[in-house]
């Protein structure tokens, strides 16, 4: 609450008025949840409002997240200037009332200056707390509930704590492990906290799929083991991060010299799994562009080794869905994750991508049917 008070006091200064007066007529900002973000706001006129934001750490990629609550006594309509700096507004904001259902912003109450980057939202305030995010706020405690729920759904689900993070939280991994099933698969997702369209509603949507009561994933988890890492960066998440763990370190940077917990449990559990004779086979990691969606794979040095997951995987997306898959190339000497995949256990592995704004449904309905392909693909495949 102490950030709130000093935001609030921000507004009233600028209105050189009491405190307590003017809460009745002006808008109040709330920064007291997880992933919230918002650095400070300044009162500019009658109803407008300027909401500066910046990131935790830099350097950083052009990924401006805000997130942040408003309320007012009575019922208006605000102008409210999204000021990000040196950076430009990217994401269209999504607005809830309940941190659950979200929409995005009518097109009608949004102007953006391309020039200097600042986005102009109107914005219709009340009592009623209004949420306005840069995606859907996806904290720590969210995805830890979704967990929870899979847990009773699927009693074959292990949960375990598989380190520690930059805060000293605890950092999970979920285990569909059985002892005489050698093949493993392995999804990491959320490295870089903005990306929930991809890193959350993708992965989960994905995951859901590959332990959904049918044949083709019954056969598949007969076959192969899945280990999953449903947020790798909780700390990041729940600071409202542009990009970065809670040390400044971009994760996905961090796959070959591992100087973090996150990468490092990762690094560590699977050494201790393939240890025991487990055989990592593929590899999934979930992200979110602009430009998305689209694949990453691996460049063409790697296509004689690998067990072609990947060019059966991708015509069987195209031939059976009206699904188009764009597949980016590249090279395997880069630090991020799907490369440690290969270079270490020499599977083959892809960034996953979706892009900013494309429709959840669809996210959602392109990830099953990723996900039954790539089942049906492994579920076929002689070369394990
Ligand atoms: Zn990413």
């Amino acid at each position: 609450m102490k950030l709130f008070q000093f935001i609030f006091c921000l507004v009233v200064i600028s209105s050189i008025l009491s405190c307590n007066k003017k809460v009745s007529e002006d808008a109040i900002f709330y920064t007291d949840f997880d992933g919230s973000k918002l650095t400070k706001v300044e009162k500019t006129g009658a109803n407008k409002y300027t909401a500066y934001i910046s990131p935790a750490f830099e350097p950083v990629n052009k990924s401006p997240w805000f997130a942040f609550g408003i309320s007012s006594k009575i019922s208006k309509q605000i102008e409210l200037k999204l000021n990000y700096g040196k950076y430009k507004h990217r994401y269209i904001p999504k607005l809830s009332i309940d941190k659950k259902n979200w929409e995005k912003i009518d097109s009608q109450k949004i102007k953006i200056d391309t020039s200097t980057g600042i986005a102009t939202l109107k914005l219709n305030v009340s009592p009623q707390k209004l949420y306005v995010a840069a995606q859907e706020i996806e904290s720590s405690e969210d995805t830890y509930l979704w967990m929870n729920q899979l847990l009773i759904k699927h009693p074959k689900i292990n949960k375990i704590v598989a380190g520690k993070t930059v805060l000293n939280k605890n950092n999970y991994a979920l285990e569909v492990d059985n002892d005489s099933i050698v093949n493993t698969i392995v999804l990491i997702a959320r490295q870089h906290p903005p990306e929930v369209p991809g890193g959350t509603i993708a992965f989960k949507a994905f995951y859901e799929k590959l332990l959904s009561n049918y044949k083709t994933a019954n056969t598949f988890r007969s076959k192969f083991n899945i280990y999953t890492f449903p947020l790798l960066n909780p700390d990041g998440a729940d600071m409202g991060n542009w990009r970065h763990n809670a040390n400044g370190v971009d994760l996905n940077r961090d796959w070959v010299d591992f100087t973090q917990p996150e990468t490092q449990m990762v690094d560590k559990y699977l050494t201790y799994k393939t240890s025991q004779g487990k055989k990592i086979r593929f590899a999934l990691d979930f992200h979110t562009s602009y430009s998305g969606p689209y694949l990453l794979i691996l460049d063409s040095i790697n296509e004689a080794k690998r067990n072609k997951v990947i060019p059966n995987w991708i015509p069987r997306i195209e031939n059976n869905s009206t699904f188009k898959v764009e597949a980016r190339r590249r090279a395997q000497s880069l630090p991020y994750c799907y490369n440690y995949f290969f270079n270490k256990f020499g599977c083959e592995a892809v960034t996953y991508e979706e892009g900013d704004e494309v429709d959840r449904d669809l996210i959602i309905k392109r990830a099953q049917v990723y996900a039954h392909e790539f089942m049906a693909t492994l579920n076929k495949s002689n070369n394990f």
